[in-house]
């Protein structure tokens, strides 16, 4: 029988505080996934009071229910980067990407959190011969601006990490790796409480509302447990920042849902004779299928778009397992142990930001690409914090955009499904038209 709840919340027993609520604090952090107790970590760490709250059990968003791929890189390319923003914030952009993945990995190491850290590398697979030359090229641009550990695979030497025939060769990134992202989420928690922050789920905000006096600006934060007043504000709800806690943030930020499945044990040889290399596998198609080794070696998991709304991970299994079925057809036989779904934070710049709207502070926007970053601007959002005079990250200059007749609720979402279903057929006709080639 298929379960449907993330495979890693097996593993891990959910925090509950039980001490009373406190009603004042320097900082209040609305969410607790990695950007919000990273930031909260931080915080404290420099001598603030900080309470971190979350509408439901602590962990309960992306950062317990995601594929555990810590790696860096953008979906923006250098060249739109580079038209958009210029060729200064393009390159600080590739260099903070790297900067991510260095952080969140050294604050795994340093803080010996046990989160079964592998530093296996992750390897992006060409869906079209067109892609692999796209890489190349961007891998020369951004080797240039910050040499990072990065090559081209050919074609034939896939086989050595990957045996299926699917792909016109990758791109390694080989300080890439892969966690179990609750045990490390439990070792940010814990990381966090004991520098001193205060950690409570089941507190939904459903107000921020600035009393300015002649003196300073405090904030009354209403939460279902009560009010909390505080100096400032941190949103941290990326993927799960909802019209009742901002408007503002809600017509900025699309929460666009994924959806993973683990199978079920299948044996370490099986796994390595698939998956030879161990990496972590993202492809460059618009389908977006990324995958890897379960820690324990014995398992795959698969995430991929089933459907850009949000359907239940019961309607979504059929459309995963599919998916796997056409990289690995060896697995027809095998059970689907886990199928689960969460929720990712699209802006329209498709870049993370560290934004700040009438002294309210939010860092997310990281669509889809979080492990790393999420730990990252959490701290980063902290460093503003405690300094708001001064520039932290680039992070800052991308600005939250929202469109016409956006008002915080997706109602297009359901048409983006069936445009990128029609998008996946093209793909695979462009890719019958590069075999014939
Ligand atoms: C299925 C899936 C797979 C993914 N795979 C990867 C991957 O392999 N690699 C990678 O780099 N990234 C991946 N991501 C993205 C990554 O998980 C996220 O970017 C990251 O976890 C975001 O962390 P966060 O702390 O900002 O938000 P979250 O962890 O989503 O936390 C936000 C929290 O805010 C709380 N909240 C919302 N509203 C309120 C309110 N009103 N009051 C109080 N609390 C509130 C929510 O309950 C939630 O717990 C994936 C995401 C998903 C969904």
């Amino acid at each position: 029988m298929t379960k449907f709840s993330p495979y890693w919340w097996d593993e891990q027993p959910q925090f509950k505080n039980e001490k009373e609520f406190p009603f004042s604090s320097d900082v209040v952090v609305i969410g607790a996934g990695f950007t919000g107790l990273s930031a909260a970590l931080t915080l404290s760490k420099a001598g603030k009071s900080v309470i971190v709250v979350d509408s439901a059990a602590i962990g309960y968003g992306a950062s317990t229910r995601n594929g555990g791929m810590l790696g860096s890189g953008h979906k923006v390319s250098t060249d739109d980067a580079t038209r958009q923003y210029g060729p200064k914030i393009a390159s600080q952009l590739h260099q903070e990407a790297n900067a991510s993945l260095a952080f969140t990995t050294n604050l795994i190491q340093e803080n010996q959190i046990e989160c079964e850290l592998q530093l296996c590398g992750r390897l992006r697979t060409a869906w079209l011969p067109k892609d692999q030359i796209d890489m190349s090229s961007n891998l020369k641009k951004l080797q240039s601006i910050e040499n990072f550990n990065s090559n081209m695979i050919n074609p034939e030497k896939m086989p050595e990490s990957i045996k299926t025939d699917l792909y016109f060769g990758g791109q390694l990134f080989k300080d890439h790796g892969a966690v179990q992202p609750r045990k490390f989420h439990y070792g940010l928690l814990q990381l966090a409480i004991k520098a001193g922050a205060k950690v409570y789920g089941e507190s939904e905000v459903f107000d921020v509302k600035r009393e300015s006096n002649a003196k300073h600006n405090t904030f009354k934060i209403s939460t279902i447990k009560g009010s909390i007043l505080c100096s400032d504000v941190l949103m941290a709800t990326n993927g799960y920042t909802r019209n009742n806690l901002s408007k503002y943030l809600a017509r900025r930020v699309l929460p666009v849902p994924s959806f993973i499945i683990t199978t079920e044990d299948i044996g370490v040889e099986k796994v390595q004779a698939l998956l030879p290399g161990s990496n972590c596998i993202v492809e460059t198609r618009k389908r977006y299928c990324y995958y890897r080794p379960t820690p324990c070696g014995r398992r795959i998991m698969l995430g991929t778009r089933a459907a850009m709304h949000a359907v239940s991970a019961e309607e979504a299994l059929p459309i995963i397992r599919k998916m796997l079925l056409e990289i690995f057809p060896s697995l027809e036989t095998v059970k689907i142990s886990h199928c689960w779904t969460g929720f990712t934070g699209f802006n329209y710049s498709k870049l993370p930001s560290l934004d700040c709207n009438d002294g309210v502070y939010a860092a997310l926007g990281y669509c889809g690409n979080g492990v790393a970053m999420a730990p990252y601007l959490g701290h980063k959002a902290a460093l503003k914090i405690l300094n708001p005079e001064k520039r932290v990250t680039v992070f800052e200059e991308i600005s939250l955009q929202t469109r016409p007749y956006y008002f915080g609720i997706p109602w297009f979402l359901p048409l983006a499904t069936i445009y990128f279903r029609v998008y996946d057929l093209f793909d695979y006709y462009r890719r019958q038209r590069a075999l014939k080639k």
